[in-house]
């Protein structure tokens, strides 16, 4: 099966560089040019904002320090355009900044200085990684909506609606993640069960617990038990009854 979609995930995957300083905007371009990739790169979130409206990359990098938006908030925009995995580029170098960056909903994170080469192994990692998840590419089926306790998430686009019908955009890792639970409810999931079919992260075995957090705020709601309970020394369940379907 052929899609426009996923020509942008064939040969030469198009990646998004949104970086304010030019030396390491072009860096970026000239190395992931040099290992087959396409390039659009950006000075602002903005620009690569409204350019996320007529084009569909395999990935963006972003600069956590941009002039014209704060981090998070650039994160959460460009998760809101589709399901694209986010590495994320900062200044910062404290070892919790990474936990950070995942907890900020990134799906990976590199601290400058960084080598170029580097970014070409975690790029190649994230789009594995979303090649699995993207249901067209693996065998689940592409119509695939799970309803549990009033939610809906639809896993081909991380797309997760409330009960009251607000909704938010998970990143690959945490979408892969909330997959796994849905597709074993009720069941205790070890944390290696979940490191093998919720997403493995080579780079940060802390991953699992920060992405589950990170699902449980999102699936929190006022006066309800948590839909994901914690089994202490075990890993994690989900407490509710799952309906898939189109
Ligand atoms: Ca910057």
């Amino acid at each position: 099966m052929t899609t426009a979609a996923q020509d942008t995930t064939t040969a030469e995957p198009l990646i998004f560089i949104v970086e304010d300083e030019a030396d390491i905007r072009s860096l970026l371009a000239e190395t992931l040019s040099g290992y087959r990739f396409r390039t659009a790169a950006f000075a602002n979130a903005d620009t690569a904002l409204a350019a996320l409206d007529t084009a569909s990359p395999a990935a963006v990098i972003l600069d956590l320090g941009l002039p014209d938006m704060d981090g998070l908030e650039a994160i959460n925009r460009i998760r809101a355009t589709g399901p694209v995995p986010i590495l994320v580029l900062s200044a910062r170098s404290h070892a919790s900044d990474r936990i950070m960056g995942l907890e900020f909903g990134a799906d990976d994170y590199v601290v400058k200085p960084f080598d170029p080469r580097e970014i070409v192994a975690r790029v190649r990692s994230l789009l594995r990684r979303s090649a699995t998840a993207s249901p067209t590419a693996g065998d689940a089926e592409p119509l695939d909506i799970a309803r549990f306790a009033g939610w809906r998430f639809e896993p081909g686009s991380h797309r997760l609606v409330s009960p009251e019908g607000e909704e938010t955009f998970l990143s690959t890792g945490e979408a892969t993640l909330l997959g796994a639970l849905l597709r074993a409810p009720k069941r205790v999931l070890s944390r290696d069960y979940l490191l093998e079919h919720g997403g493995r992260d080579d780079t940060l075995d802390r991953a699992i617990d920060v992405r589950i957090s990170r699902i449980r705020k999102k699936l929190t709601r006022p006066d309800e038990p948590p839909l994901i309970r914690t089994i202490y020394g075990s890993g994690y369940m989900l407490t509710t009854q799952v309906d898939w379907g189109g």
